[in-house]
């Protein structure tokens, strides 16, 4: 297939999405439960199953972690909010309407930057940023009927629309990987989109290069991970040309993806969809939110991903890609900032070296997150200072930190329980160099006579004599000295 980006130019806008990881729900009291682990139907009461009669009252905690996001989105923050009834009937839906916010959403004109693979960065527009609560959840079995479980209906949702911005699946990922991460670090939704607490559904349409009018467009659902809303996408920018190519007409449409046979396929045409009739709630009072309320949230905001990349960067010497590596998880960040708290000024590029290439290593080895993992901070800095110090050198200290993650016990204790000290006895080491030329004597010649890279030879079959515990240093140079003197010899 020709690459439909040489002839059209595809315009993608993203609607996220995200459940609020609050104690309750948006307007009830109903705890916020897992609807994978709860049984179902045991986290409801009246308000929350749209029994008649029933007054919602607005979680301050809900409104606060979307003050939370809106803030950390860069968007601007409307005094003035009105809840709207967004009428439809459906079964996963008791009050046949919807709670959200639609003329006047919470944050408006936010932005974010994205990092693409080739190391560049792009700004996108958040156009809107809104609150409202999530539907109950249907099963459809095999065979016909549907079981329905209340425990999602009314928990908190925070919708995220993006401007247009983006123009290929790659950036659609980049942009909802960020705004995953964005949530994560804010503690307001755990970012699992097998789980369904993250939605990304995708706007697309495409139109030839230098036209300024929208083709039509389609929506993408059920996509259930990154790498499906990246091919998903791509898939459809490709559909789309194929269509326009052969003289043919996109109909605007819901299409689903299928993760197996990885297409999307007509789910909604956009004739059958609803009219919502939104108008606004009668039984909740606008919710004014004032500029005191605004600055203690955003005093309250952690520090955020580009922040810290920017930091590793200016104060530990970093480069752009370590330090993204580093902050890509706050919990990570926070473990990688209190061992560089414990090590000397200079080791920060060391401690971020042995966590990225080895402490990672063995993370992803044994499937641990940080917070599982028996090697502490200090721990780190302790092994690092014993290889600063000489104590052991560079590959034996790598067995040694495989050996405290199996173990949880301290770099010194291993070291001396191991006899893994190093050797830098020059006496012993000069007689180990004595041992291996007098059994290597022509290796020995055809470096007197030239091959100098036979060194290295010499080097290995020392340290092997050695057991690895060598000091490199010492060995190298009482190694070049004998070998010096037998040339003049
Ligand atoms: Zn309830």
């Amino acid at each position: 297939m020709t690459n439909p980006t040489t002839y059209y130019e595809p315009i993608i806008g993203l609607e996220i999405h995200a459940e609020l990881m609050t104690n309750s729900k948006m307007f009830c009291g109903c705890k916020v439960v897992d609807s994978a682990e709860a049984p179902p139907n045991t986290a409801v009461c009246p308000v929350c199953l749209g029994m008649p009669g029933m007054l919602p009252v607005i979680n301050r905690q809900a409104v606060e972690y979307a003050l939370r996001v809106a803030l950390a989105l860069n968007c601007t923050i409307q005094h003035h909010n009105i809840f709207a009834r967004k009428n439809y009937f459906y079964p996963d839906l008791p009050k046949a309407y919807q709670i959200s916010q639609y003329e006047l959403p919470l944050g408006v004109n936010g932005w974010l930057e994205i990092e693409l693979e080739d190391g560049s960065s792009k700004r996108i527009g958040v156009r809107r940023v809104h609150m409202e609560e999530d539907t109950g959840k249907l099963t459809h079995l095999e065979g016909g009927g549907s079981l329905v479980d209340y425990n999602r209906s009314g928990v908190p949702l925070l919708e995220i629309v993006s401007e247009p911005d983006i123009h290929s699946g790659e950036e659609a990922r980049a942009y909802g990987l960020k705004i995953r991460q964005i949530l994560r670090y804010l503690g307001v939704n755990s970012g699992d989109m097998e789980k369904g607490v993250l939605r990304v559904e995708p706007n697309i349409s495409i139109r030839p290069v230098g036209s300024t009018a929208f083709g039509t467009r389609t929506e993408l659902k059920n996509l259930n991970s990154f790498k499906a809303l990246a091919e998903g996408t791509a898939y459809e920018i490709a559909r789309q040309a194929e269509i326009l190519n052969r003289g043919g007409q996109v109909v605007q449409e819901t299409r689903g993806w299928h993760d197996a046979r990885r297409i999307t396929f007509s789910q909604r045409s956009k004739e059958e969809a609803e009219d919502y009739r939104y108008f606004p709630e009668p039984d909740l009072p606008p919710l004014a939110i004032s500029d005191e309320w605004i600055a203690t949230v955003r005093a309250s905001l952690p520090e955020l991903p580009d922040a810290k990349v920017a930091r590793y960067q200016a104060d530990y010497g970093l480069s752009a890609y370590d330090a993204r590596v580093l902050t890509e998880e706050r919990a990570v960040a926070a473990w990688f900032e209190t061992a560089v708290a414990a090590a000397p000024t200079h080791a920060a590029k060391t401690v971020a070296n042995w966590v990225i290439n080895n402490l990672f290593a063995l993370m992803n080895e044994k499937k641990q997150g940080i917070e599982q993992i028996q090697v502490t901070p200090a721990g780190l800095v302790e092994l690092i200072g014993l290889v600063e110090n000489r104590t052991i050198n560079h590959n034996t200290a790598k067995e040694v930190l495989a050996e405290m993650f199996a173990t949880g016990q301290s770099a010194p204790a291993i070291v001396q329980a191991s006899g893994l000290a190093q050797v830098s006895d020059e006496a012993a080491i000069t007689a180990v160099i004595a041992n291996v030329l007098a059994a290597n004597p022509d290796s020995v010649t055809a470096y007197l006579g030239g091959k100098e890279k036979l060194l290295g030879f010499f080097i290995g079959q020392v340290m092997r004599e050695l057991h690895g515990k060598g000091d490199p240093a010492v060995v190298n140079r009482l190694l070049s000295q004998t070998l010096a003197a037998r040339r003049q010899a």
